[in-house]
């Protein structure tokens, strides 16, 4: 007979290890700090935020509301209605250079689910991931439940935290099966060069390392800077490369939950086949907002969010550098500056001891109520990561509590 469970909670509830593997988010204490102050009536200025400030734009709202009165309702094929992946195979023809047909695309539940769904597909245990740091934290998780094992290359400041060519080669194993890039980068703020990514994907040449690109900020960037898609880097790039994109960061619609991932046919449709086990499709009427997201008011609507973006990440970097003891590189995209902040460990701020990024954003918080986010869950211990995904007004405010924090 199997044991009973005890409700008292003398004999623990099974779970299992592949879920007890799974490490919780080390910002948590932080994030759940800064709620706990504001509920608490403390004002605090938050640099955590993953998502743009704006509201969803109008006429996306609007396409979803009609979806629900034309009643589209009801479940759709798993990868999405044939609609939506043309437009996508479209978008990605017309502005990446890319010729995916709509069967070689496919809808999923926010970025984070075409993460992890390809993952899925591809790796089978012991599979390597070559993993550049800093990464988004949710890649070695993903990496780690699909059976994998991440490569972490270490990167640094000198090399705007790209990893080169002969760290890429150095790196491959016989048990290399994937390459996982994001550029822009999360939580770096920086972006690879269409030259830099043309040099990383000569070394994949000749091997059958799949590349994911994850490719979330492409619309953010700023300044002259070039984005390319990394299957348009060449034929063997595109034959070997799983672009992943989505609707969150472009067009302000993170809580809509809407990504999407295109690449060789069998793994779209091997994704296919666990979507339509696990979660069906991406939410209907969503999806019909995303066509409509996709229409002709896209690129205006994408530009007034980014050219804010813009000014805020320029102001942001130009304050962190003149900091004492900050080190920030100008973001060329996503909405996050990345500083080292590293010289002030060692340091005893108003009685705490600062060893590390989790006790910088720590004291930060409880001292100055400014709330950013450690950069040692994405890798790199000697940063933070402050987004710029809010007001000019409260960058100005959170950064001059900053300064003086530092400065005492
Ligand atoms: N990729 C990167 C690099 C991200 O930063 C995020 C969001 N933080 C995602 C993917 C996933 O975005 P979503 O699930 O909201 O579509």
């Amino acid at each position: 007979m199997s044991k009973k469970i005890n409700l008292k909670g003398e004999n623990k509830m099974k779970v299992s290890k592949r879920a007890q593997a799974v490490q919780p988010s080390a910002t948590i204490a932080v994030t759940a700090r800064a709620q706990q102050l504001k509920a608490e009536g403390v004002d605090v200025v938050s640099f955590g935020a993953g998502a743009p400030d704006f509201d969803t734009p109008d006429y996306i709202k609007t396409a979803a509301i009609e979806a629900l009165n034309a009643g589209h309702t009801k479940y759709t094929a798993a990868p999405g209605i044939i609609e939506l992946r043309t437009a996508i195979a479209e978008k990605l023809k017309a502005e990446n250079g890319l010729n995916y047909t709509p069967d070689q695309v496919i809808v999923n539940i926010g970025g984070k689910h075409s993460v992890y769904e390809s993952l899925q597909a591809v790796l089978d245990p012991g599979d390597e991931v070559i993993l550049p740091n800093p990464y988004w934290v949710t890649y070695p998780e993903a990496i780690r439940l699909a059976g994998g094992v991440p490569k972490v290359i270490e990167t640094d400041k000198a090399n705007d935290y790209k990893i080169t060519p002969t760290q890429l080669a150095d790196a491959i194993t016989d048990k290399t099966a994937m390459l996982l890039i994001n550029s822009p980068n999360n939580p770096g703020g920086f972006t690879y060069t269409p030259d830099q990514l043309a040099d990383l994907a000569k070394v994949l040449e000749g091997t059958d390392i799949i590349v994911l690109s994850d490719e979330m900020y492409e619309k953010l960037i700023y300044g002259d800077t070039k984005f390319i898609s990394f299957a348009a880097l060449s034929e063997d790039a595109f034959a070997r490369t799983i672009t992943l994109n989505g609707f969150s960061k472009a067009f302000s619609m993170t809580g809509w939950r809407l990504g999407y991932a295109a690449g060789p046919l069998e793994v779209i449709k091997a994704m296919a086949r666990l979507q339509s086990h696990m979660t069906q499709n991406a939410v209907t009427f969503a999806q019909y907002a995303a066509l409509a997201a996709l229409g002709p008011q896209a690129e205006q609507t994408i530009e007034g969010m980014r050219a804010e973006f813009e000014k805020r990440g320029e102001y942001m970097a130009k304050r962190l550098n003149a900091m004492p003891g900050v080190s920030c590189t100008q973001p060329t995209g996503a909405f996050y500056c990345f500083p080292e902040v590293s010289s002030h460990y060692g340091r005893n701020i108003k009685g705490a001891e600062i060893n590390g990024s989790m006790d910088f954003a720590k004291a930060l918080l409880e001292q100055a109520n400014v709330a950013l986010v450690p950069g040692l869950p994405f890798g790199c211990d000697n940063n933070v990561r402050l987004s710029f995904a809010c007001s000019l007004e409260q960058i100005t405010k959170g950064l001059d509590r900053l300064e003086k924090w530092l400065n005492q």
